[in-house]
């Protein structure tokens, strides 16, 4: 189907590389066009010696003068970038890799997406699948570049995808048979510009689902509710807070499909409440691609989350210790607090300063019995924490410090929690190396 196709791809990166190759293997006639200049772009020159059309250094406008058939656009390019403004202004269909990926892929795809939850969902259906032996392969973001796998990929699989916003924006056909929206909070606004245009693209999700599909839908969330108004797919709600007459829900302490019991709550592993609306969004996906209940409990009774997202990692001496080094703002150090209610925690944070404060965090620091700060923004966390009558507050140079000087001032039941509430940037490259250098700090402890 792309045999002779003229195709424009702009920005590189892996999904933009993974997609020229597949396009000029297809026969296609590719030209990629990339902002860095050729000679420190090595993905470029990669895709020059395949004898691929190579176009670098900026996005001349004169491009589009040439009769493309269609654009593939990396997710992250805006679409007030001037090239891509002038392919939607010339009607010519803009569209991203998972779309590319979707259309030559013989395994039905499950599209997750949301504001939050996605990689946990994600590899939650990925794992309860593989358990299954229903052959699950995991694409996109943490997994192998989507066009990658939809060349490996046959009848027998599923592909396990999360979907940004960014990509469901320009969807054209792309279709999920199982799709999930999970939830809907303001969130990159400066890309999309309002909550509504945001709403919109994770709503394109539904965009070509029929009666055939399945949208998995979180009754608690208003937003997702309306969205899934216009869905034609079959909906399947799911809610960590009510009962359902029919969905997926929590009754007496045990998740349940309408009538029939899947797993008592006591025996999942994974802590918090928004994990409890990822699990049950995640069982809802699994069940309807052919897992079966054992499989499921079995990954929820072992599963400790997704490395860096309120991850177990160990115990010592009767403390918990648990790595949310992604919980780079308040909200998600919000969420992170929330699932240790009641518990005695103490809390390792700081970062990046953004410039806001931390008067959010207050209400939610009650039950922190103490507070290890590092980074730029130590002095104003200790200001929010004072006002939460937090008495017990340190200061260390880094992680690496602070989870000895946590671990002197617990005691047995103690959790003890990396949640930094800011991004990693001012002492660490990512949000990645802070939770490894958490991770590894824990064991030298033993
Ligand atoms: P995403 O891939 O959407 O960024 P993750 O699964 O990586 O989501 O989780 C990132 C953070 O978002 C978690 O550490 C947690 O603080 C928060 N989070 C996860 N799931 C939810 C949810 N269902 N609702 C609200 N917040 C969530």
């Amino acid at each position: 189907m792309y045999e002779g196709k003229r195709v424009l791809i702009i920005g590189l990166a892996k999904s933009g590389s993974a997609a020229a190759i597949l396009l000029h293997k297809l026969g296609a006639d590719v030209t990629v066009n990339d902002q860095k200049p050729l000679e420190e772009n090595e993905a470029a020159k990669q895709l020059e010696r395949l004898g691929i059309r190579v176009i670098c250094g900026g996005h001349p406008l004169d491009l589009l003068d040439e009769p493309f058939d269609f654009v593939v656009k990396n997710p992250g390019i805006p679409y007030k970038n001037p090239l891509v403004a002038k392919a939607v202004e010339k009607e010519l269909p803009v569209i991203t890799e998972v779309e590319l990926a979707y259309e030559i892929c013989e395994a039905p795809f499950i599209g997750i997406t949301g504001s939050n939850g996605k990689t946990t969902t994600t590899t939650l259906v990925y794992e309860m699948l593989k358990e299954a032996g229903r052959k699950p392969l995991i694409a996109g973001n943490i997994g192998t570049v989507a066009c990658e796998v939809a060349q490996t990929a046959n009848g027998d699989n599923w592909v396990v995808t999360e979907l940004s916003s960014f990509q469901l924006m320009g969807i054209q056909a792309f279709r999920p048979h199982i799709a999930v929206l999970l939830n809907i909070f303001d969130a990159h606004l400066d890309y999309h510009g309002t909550k509504e245009a945001y709403a919109q693209a994770k709503g394109n999700i539904f965009k070509n689902q029929t009666e055939s599909d399945y949208a998995i839908v979180n009754a608690d969330d208003e937003i997702v509710m309306q969205l899934a108004e216009k869905s034609r797919a079959n909906k399947i709600l799911f809610s960590a807070t009510k009962q359902l007459e029919s969905g997926i829900y929590v009754k007496n302490e045990a998740i349940y499909w309408d009538e029939e019991q899947i797993i008592a709550l006591s025996d999942i592993v994974l802590p918090g409440k928004h994990n409890l609306e990822n699990i049950l969004a995640a069982i809802a996906a699994a069940k309807l691609a052919g897992a079966d209940n054992e499989a499921i409990a079995r990954v929820l009774a072992t599963f400790t989350g997704v490395k860096h997202r309120l991850q177990y990692v160990d115990t010592v001496d009767g403390r918990k210790f648990f790595n949310d080094s992604k919980a780079t703002n308040i909200l998600a150090t919000q969420k992170a607090l929330s699932a240790f209610g009641g518990q005695s925690v103490i809390l390792l944070a700081g970062g990046l300063d953004r410039g806001n404060e931390f008067d959010d965090l207050i209400p939610y620091l009650k039950h922190v019995k103490a507070i290890v700060l590092f980074g730029q923004t130590a002095p104003k966390l200790e200001r929010a924490a004072k006002q939460a009558g937090i008495e017990t507050v340190y200061h260390v140079d880094n992680v690496e410090k602070a989870v000895p000087v946590a671990y002197e001032i617990s005691s047995p039941g103690d959790i003890i929690l990396l949640s930094p509430a800011c991004a990693s940037w001012d002492q660490y490259k990512t949000f990645e190396q802070r939770g490894d250098i958490f991770i590894s700090a824990v064991h030298k402890l033993k």
